[in-house]
């Protein structure tokens, strides 16, 4: 069990007050609180240790880069990824997902297939998009069952000799449906597709390992499991980042520059162009100390425990509508209240304290399938109580004759 009191006095935010109200933070899918010991890494290394990586001489660059490059070593053993150098620094998910699309993309030829599925995020939708106006690459689109789980036969029915990629979501931000990512790579590399994964809901909640998944790409973001914003890791298989073009020129990514041509430096430096955000990307590290001090084991135990009980809780407030209920899902509920807007619940939770999101979640292909414009959405983490749980249920209870 977690001793979730102690844990709480390190996110010193979760003792503030909104509205003279405690705040209960429900919004950690679009991402979670930092606790104490990741601001101390990074505030140390702007105390201590800041200056430009990767081509000082002098020893305060050589230990910047050092804490960089430790991170990288620490993430590549985090995913169980066999070799440092495929373990790319990006911005985020969003950028992770636009460089594999834009780099992954220029191997495409005109006439070549790419699968999506109807739950992703806007950013597993748009960058194949754009994709598009470069190439002329078809984009196909996996259904989903009335629970929210991946239609998987459609999933394999959508394979031809022309399918080059197919690119989909660990778990889904809005649903919490946890997709059968191993299932559904052995099936597109048997028909020789490559496999990418958005693994931002995935990433906080269960451990990874993209050996045992057999992915070719899985990117995440550091904001969303409790570390510093601005950082991203993207994993690629290295025969295929030795392939792919860079995807921005600038510093860092090269050999040699000069006007008659440039040569491009190995991965992953080949794909970072410019200077990273090396203060996160260190201070990532912290983070990824602290999700393992405490274990991700108890940390997911803990969340679907209260899951189950929040979701249990809400089937009782009448005319209760969850969008998602695939088996084993993560600790995500979309609700809709009746035929309540779903900004007025999100607007009068707030007044009560009670952060939680409203609207499409960057997934409107999604709401278009449900027939809605929109959800209410609460996701826990390890911070969160059950007293919590009860404050939200209490609330829901209070608005619900306001709105239906
Ligand atoms: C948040 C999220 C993203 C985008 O992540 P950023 O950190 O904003 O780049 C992509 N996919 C899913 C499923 C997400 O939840």
């Amino acid at each position: 069990m977690l001793d979730v009191d102690a844990l709480r006095r390190d996110y010193p935010i979760l003792s503030r007050t909104v509205y003279g109200k405690p705040l209960v933070y429900l919004d950690n899918t679009a991402t979670s609180q930092t606790p104490r010991q990741v601001v101390e890494a990074v505030t140390r290394m702007y105390s201590e240790h800041k200056a430009n990586v990767h081509r000082g001489v002098f020893f305060l660059s050589q230990e910047a880069t050092d804490l960089m490059e430790a991170t990288r070593d620490r993430v590549a053993r985090y995913i169980n990824a066999p070799s440092r150098e495929e373990v790319i620094f990006t911005r985020g998910t969003t950028e992770g997902l636009n460089l594999v699309a834009s780099s992954m993309g220029a191997l495409l030829e005109d006439g070549d297939e790419i699968i999506l599925t109807r739950m992703e995020h806007h950013a597993n939708i748009v960058p194949w998009q754009l994709l598009q106006s470069r190439r002329n690459v078809t984009i196909k689109v996996v259904p989903i069952l009335p629970d929210g789980s991946l239609d998987i036969e459609a999933y394999k029915s959508l394979f031809t000799e022309r399918t080059r990629l197919v690119s989909f979501c660990h778990i889904s931000n809005v649903l919490g449906t946890v997709n059968p990512v191993a299932e559904m790579a052995r099936y597109a590399h048997s028909r020789g597709a490559v496999v990418v994964v958005d693994g931002a809901q995935a990433s906080p909640h269960m451990a990874i390992d993209v050996q045992a998944l057999d992915v070719d790409f899985y990117a995440f973001s550091s904001h969303k499991m409790y570390g510093p914003t601005g950082v991203g890791v993207l994993y690629g298989k290295r025969e295929l980042l030795d392939r792919m073009p860079p995807y921005q020129g600038g510093g860092e990514m090269i050999k040699h520059v000069s006007f008659e041509g440039t040569t491009f430096e190995e991965p992953p430096l080949k794909f970072e162009a410019g200077t990273p955000d090396f203060v996160g990307i260190a201070a990532f590290s912290a983070c990824l100390d602290y999700i393992e001090s405490i274990g991700l084991e108890k940390i997911e135990a803990h969340e679907l425990a209260l899951l189950d009980y929040a979701t249990a809780r809400m089937m009782e407030i009448p005319g209760m509508r969850i969008f998602g209920t695939a088996h084993g899902k993560a600790p995500v509920i979309s609700f809709l209240m009746g035929d309540a807007h779903h900004y007025d619940t999100g607007m009068l939770l707030d007044k009560l304290g009670i952060a939680v999101r409203t609207g499409h979640h960057c997934a409107q292909p999604l709401m278009q399938a449900l027939g809605i414009e929109g959800t209410v959405r609460a996701s826990f983490a390890l911070y969160n109580t059950r007293e919590e749980v009860d404050t939200f249920i209490a609330a829901l209870r209070r608005i619900q004759p306001l709105l239906c």
